[in-house]
């Protein structure tokens, strides 16, 4: 016999306690600008690459090129 368990993805989150705040709307993921820090939402230019897109533009990437970060 099975006992009956929450089906879904955020259903299981709350059911162990690690559920999210409250997405807007959307749902898409949020990153904040590591230039100028705004939060910017998710694109679908960047589905390939999102874990490495940290700049909400490309002027604020090119901003903070001219800082001496390598990366
Ligand atoms: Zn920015």
């Amino acid at each position: 016999m099975r006992r009956k368990r929450p089906t879904g993805h955020l259903a299981v989150l709350n059911y162990l306690g690690l559920m999210p705040k409250m997405r807007r709307k959307s749902d898409l993921p949020q990153k904040d600008c590591a230039t100028c820090g705004r939060p910017f939402t998710w694109r679908k230019k960047w589905a390939s690459v999102w874990d490495e897109v940290r700049y909400c533009s490309d002027k604020c990437r090119r901003e903070r090129k001219s800082d001496n970060s390598v990366q």
